[in-house]
């Protein structure tokens, strides 16, 4: 299980955005990479099209490292390591290694 899902908000550690948080769009689990919003901006080259009358040069956001990105626990607000606890069911659930609450 990853600890880092879509969702998520995310601080980013290192790289050119350092210090930047964002949401998680998207996460390739068996990659270790993550697509976070506004982060890692990449500038494409797009022609023209019907979506895009105009085409030229657009951002879009590149996939990142998992090893690069911190969560930010919603329940502190700080980016947090992540630890794992046994729910009654028997899954696990993700908790804040900062304040110990359950990240869900
Ligand atoms: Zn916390």
């Amino acid at each position: 299980m990853a600890r880092i899902k879509k969702g998520d908000t995310v601080v980013v550690l290192s790289g050119k955005d350092k210090g930047k948080t964002g949401k998680v769009l998207k996460v390739w689990p068996e990659e270790a990479r993550a697509l976070v919003e506004r982060i890692n901006l990449v500038k494409h080259f797009e022609r023209r099209s019907q979506q895009n009358q105009a085409g030229g040069i657009v951002e879009r956001e590149g996939a990142l490292a998992l090893s690069k990105l911190a969560l930010l626990c919603p329940k502190c607000r700080k980016p947090s390591r992540i630890g794992w606890r046994l729910s009654a069911d028997g899954g696990k659930q993700r908790i804040c290694r900062r304040c110990q609450e359950i990240v869900n």
